[in-house]
């Protein structure tokens, strides 16, 4: 076999083990619930390491950097139909244009200046983007996230004042911790925010994320290897 296509073979086994590893963890422990969508997370790997993933059938992206996606997906979404592409890093005010043409789903909504922002470019181009609100679910300095405390009203507040389509929760738990409770947490948020989607669980715990509700979870290095 050649270097190029064992390379390939092993992709395949991985994005096999994880889609095997969602199902598994759906039916076992949340199977009332709608089944998880995989985001395959391909930050810092170029077009030639996506290309194979794409030729897989994966549709589903997730970049955390608005220049650095723009160098690689246009022509990618260009060659390949069907691509939903998430941003699921932070965005500034700056990159919000750019941000919104390229990006089908946006993850980190978690400013009201970030909302008005996104609002006038959306009325701008009379484009529809569904939104997931990030959740500082550690409350940790250091993290972005609206705070615990302030993510109802301010779900409310995207929707009612801006116009937003708000369709769920993100967040990324403190390193180091079980993130169970803290998953489990952001379940019950969605409830009282009436928000449907949730997007948590990264490669280290994306199981545990789907058996406490995840409908969306972001797998980079799961699936091509350590970055
Ligand atoms: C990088 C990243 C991921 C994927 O992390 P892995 O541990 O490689 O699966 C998920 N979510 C966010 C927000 C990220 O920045």
């Amino acid at each position: 076999m050649s270097r190029q296509s064992s390379q390939k073979q092993s992709l395949e086994n991985r994005l096999k083990t994880v889609t095997s590893r969602m199902e598994k963890s759906h039916n076992r422990y949340a199977p009332k619930l709608r089944a998880p969508e995989l985001i395959v997370v391909s930050k810092t790997f170029s077009a030639e390491d996506i290309t194979p993933v794409l030729d897989l059938g994966q549709r589903v992206f997730g970049e955390n950097r608005v220049q650095e996606a723009a160098g690689k997906w246009p022509a990618l979404k260009e060659k390949y139909e069907g691509i939903q592409l998430h941003l699921i890093g932070p965005l500034q005010t700056n990159k919000v244009k750019d941000a919104v043409k390229l990006f089908d789903i946006i993850q980190t909504l978690d400013r009201e200046k970030l909302a008005a922002s996104l609002s006038r470019e959306l009325e701008k181009r009379g484009k529809k983007l569904p939104v997931f609100v990030q959740v500082n679910i550690g409350g940790e300095a250091q993290k972005s996230g609206v705070a615990i405390s302030r993510a109802v009203t301010f779900v409310n507040t995207c929707r009612d004042q801006y116009g937003l389509d708000v369709v769920g929760l993100m967040c990324i738990p403190p390193a180091g911790q079980a993130p169970g409770p803290y998953f489990a947490q952001l379940y019950d948020l969605a409830q009282k925010a009436d928000v449907e989607l949730l997007s948590m669980g990264m490669s280290a715990d994306y199981d545990i994320a789907i058996e406490m509700g995840a409908t969306h979870v972001r797998v980079g290095s799961a699936i091509f290897g350590a970055r």
